[in-house]
């Protein structure tokens, strides 16, 4: 069973309609990648799959449950943002264990967790530290121990690595990845960066216009393009 099902997902701002009726199926611990131009729906889309933007048509399954008109806090989601929203006076423990805290978890629970989260992330010699005093890469790690503390269902991330230097964004990839193989969970992952999306995706749904084009492993879009389009966004040099 898919553990996220989008049937028929449809999103418009008013009169305009930005997302066409979107399906698509991805399977508990798959890393899904969406991949697309810039404007082509895939921060809607997320946003709709987390709970962030309400969804126009068609429904939404996270499990077996419909999910359509669930508040975020509900969904158990979380979501892994480009700017990275760390708080700035707290220091990198207070930060990873903060929205647990709100959740209303006490203080012994918190603190396997993010412990746990550190040792992933290899942050535990900066966990005193403000984030004004870590690196661009540490700052991420500590945006995605803040989603990993949640133990959630599914991790969404909406391109993360776009405010990294070209080496670092190489170095975090393989980072996400090795994340992937040991926390063993459901990732739906957004970049404009084909590169990227090869790399890191089980299955690519490379999206157009609000449409997804073409579902498939990187093979075989790479391969077996459905069209000229998806051709020559897989082919062009990144
Ligand atoms: P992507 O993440 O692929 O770059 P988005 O999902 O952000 O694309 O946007 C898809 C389309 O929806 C774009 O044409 C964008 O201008 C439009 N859009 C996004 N948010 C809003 C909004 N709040 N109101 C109106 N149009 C929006
Ligand atoms: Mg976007």
């Amino acid at each position: 069973m898919a553990e996220v099902h989008l049937s028929k997902i449809v999103k418009r701002y008013g009169s305009l309609e930005v997302v066409h009726g979107i399906d698509l199926e991805v399977a508990h611990n798959e890393f899904v990648v969406l991949v697309g131009p810039s404007g082509c729906g895939k921060s809607t889309t997320l946003r709709m799959i987390a709970g962030l933007e309400e969804i126009s048509g068609g429904e939404l399954k996270i499990g077996d449950r419909v999910v359509n008109s669930l508040p975020p806090r509900s969904r158990n989601i979380s979501m892994v943002f480009q700017s990275y929203a760390l708080y700035p006076h707290m220091t990198v423990r207070e930060n990873l264990g903060f929205g647990l805290k709100i959740a209303g978890m006490t203080p012994e629970d918190i603190k396997p967790r993010v412990d746990e989260a550190a040792a992933i992330l290899g942050l535990e010699s900066f966990m005193d530290r403000l984030p004004a005093n870590l690196s661009g890469g540490q700052r991420q790690r500590v945006a995605m121990g803040r989603a990993i503390v949640r133990h959630p269902d599914v991790f969404l991330f909406d391109e993360p690595l776009s405010n990294l230097d070209a080496k670092l964004r190489g170095q975090m990839r393989v980072e996400i990845k090795k994340l992937h193989q040991r926390v063993k969970t459901t990732v739906i992952y957004v970049t404009h960066d084909q590169v990227e999306a090869m790399t890191l995706a089980d299955r690519i749904v490379i999206m157009r216009d609000g449409y997804v084009e073409q579902v498939g492993t990187p093979t075989e879009v790479f391969e077996n393009p459905a069209n000229t389009f998806v051709a020559g966004f897989i082919g062009s040099p990144p």
